[in-house]
């Protein structure tokens, strides 16, 4: 595994773990309640234990290693799922087949967030650009969005 792959993922579990313990010790139950869902506010402590059990993993240089083959699992896919403790090559078909399934249902729901025409405000022209955050790793991924000041333009 890639340098570069360990510090990306340790980092991101890193953040992530900080901003979900910050968001148990701050938000109200009933804030919690709406927030989770269906799921009670237990998924997050799940969350949390699953990241320190990777970061521990990464520590004790484990982290990443096929429970089959003791190979280390392919850097795209652990920044994809930093969960994963197999290797593609071990998936069965019908496995790959869910895989790229899921992976095809996230493009669909994300790109039906985005807006689909840009909004029009007397003033302003705005052109917009999207490309999805390459570390997929992250629980929630974090895409960004600025705006750039330019010269006024007067129809
Ligand atoms: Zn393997």
């Amino acid at each position: 595994m890639e340098h570069e792959t360990i510090e990306t993922i340790k980092k991101g579990l890193g953040e992530t773990r900080e901003h979900l313990t910050q968001w148990i010790e701050v938000t109200p139950d009933s804030k919690k309640r709406v927030r989770c869902g269906s799921e009670n506010a237990e998924c997050v402590e799940e969350h949390l234990r699953v990241i320190d059990e990777s970061l521990e993993m990464l520590e004790q240089g484990t982290f990443g290693i096929c429970e089959v083959c003791h190979e280390h699992v392919d850097d795209g896919l652990l920044r994809m799922d930093y969960t994963s403790s197999v290797c593609l090559s071990h998936f069965t078909e019908a496995e790959l087949r869910q895989l790229e399934s899921e992976l095809e249902l996230s493009q669909i729901v994300q790109r039906g967030l985005l807006p689909q025409t840009a909004p029009d405000i007397p003033g302003l022209s705005i052109a917009a650009f999207s490309r999805p955050a390459q570390h997929r790793y992250r629980s929630a991924d974090l895409d960004c969005c600025d705006c750039f000041g330019g010269p006024r333009l007067r129809p």
